[in-house]
């Protein structure tokens, strides 16, 4: 069976030597969510951008209901990006200051050319009501708004044109804590009332356990475990993923997790180390993590690329 959205060896490699995502492969079942995490520069929004193409990979494949979106003419790519669409981390930047709220959520109808005015007028309205702002917003401008509401105004300009592919790149990332469960509430009943299938990427790993049914974890472009969202954050394998999970606060003081201190440099992808490229900063490394990249290892069906996978 073809997956939904299937992804393969993808590459990204930047001026300098940046391997800024450096052969992701993964499958997605319509309807799932796929928390995507990794520390700050590890290659998620590069992901998130190649997956819509966005930017053009250097190398590999993604296929959405099995079609090649690689292989498009932009004619057919444009058609198509009607089924995938994004939403950023900073909802000051993603909105244009001059446009109204209304205009910025018909805004993806006008190009695809979808209704009248009067239909989209419609469409608007029923977007504002749907993530819970006035329609009176649709005359006003972002500044007038807070972020959380125009990362509310960001998820409907995304779901305007009722996508099946909702990428998620930090979108709670940059609000209050009191809003963002908010935001996150709103973004799990769309979730059901339309079908979607989310790719939500966080840094955040309690933000993640929250929302998503599979997790990918990153580590210097590419995924080093990943698995069902339980089995992931349950029973860790990779020692990257451990250390990433005991760093997360826990709510019970008395579950207190002994906290795992990542040493040495901090990655950079202009200068991936040999072998398993978490090797300088692992705690188990022996001799053959610097020489040889790991294979994957399914420990308690769910695989971990790593030498030594385990508690
Ligand atoms: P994340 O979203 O996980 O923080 P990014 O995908 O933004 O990571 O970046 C991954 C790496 O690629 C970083 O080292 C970043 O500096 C580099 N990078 C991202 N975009 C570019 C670009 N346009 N040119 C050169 N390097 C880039
Ligand atoms: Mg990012």
């Amino acid at each position: 069976m073809t997956a939904f959205l299937e992804v393969r060896d993808l590459k990204k490699q930047y001026p300098g030597g940046v391997r800024a995502v450096d052969g992701v492969s993964f499958d997605l079942q319509q309807g799932q969510t796929l928390g995507v995490v990794g520390e700050s520069g590890c290659g998620k929004s590069t992901l998130a951008r190649l997956l819509l193409r966005l930017i053009e990979p250097t190398f590999g494949t993604v296929r959405l209901n099995g079609e090649d979106l690689l292989a498009l003419k932009s004619a057919q790519l444009r058609e198509r990006r009607r089924d995938m669409q994004i939403v950023f981390q900073d909802p000051y930047a993603s909105l244009d200051p001059r446009m109204s709220i209304g205009e910025a959520i018909a805004e993806p109808l006008d190009i695809h050319n979808i209704g009248n005015r009067a239909d989209r007028r419609a469409q608007v309205l029923k977007w504002l009501d749907r993530v819970g702002l006035p329609r009176t917003a649709a005359e006003r401008f972002p500044h007038e708004f807070s972020g959380g509401q125009r990362q509310r105004i960001g998820i409907a300009r995304a779901l305007a044109l009722r996508p099946k592919l909702l990428i998620l790149d930090e979108p709670v990332s940059a609000l209050d804590v009191s809003i963002q469960s908010q935001v996150l509430n709103l973004l799990v009943d769309l979730k059901s009332e339309f079908g979607l299938t989310y790719i939500f990427i966080s840094h955040d790993l309690s933000v993640v356990e929250h929302i998503a049914d599979q997790v990918a974890v990153m580590y210097l472009g590419v995924i080093v475990e990943e698995g069902p969202s339980q089995a992931v954050f349950n029973a860790p394998q990779h020692p990257y993923t451990q250390a990433l999970i005991s760093a997360v606060p826990h709510p019970d003081p008395r579950m207190k997790r002994q906290r795992m201190i990542l040493g040495g440099d901090p990655p950079n992808p202009a200068n991936v180390p040999t072998g398993c490229r978490f090797h300088p900063r692992c705690f188990k490394a022996q001799a053959i993590c610097a020489s040889m990249p790991p294979p994957a290892q399914a420990m308690l069906d769910h695989p971990a690329w790593c030498h030594f996978p385990g508690p």
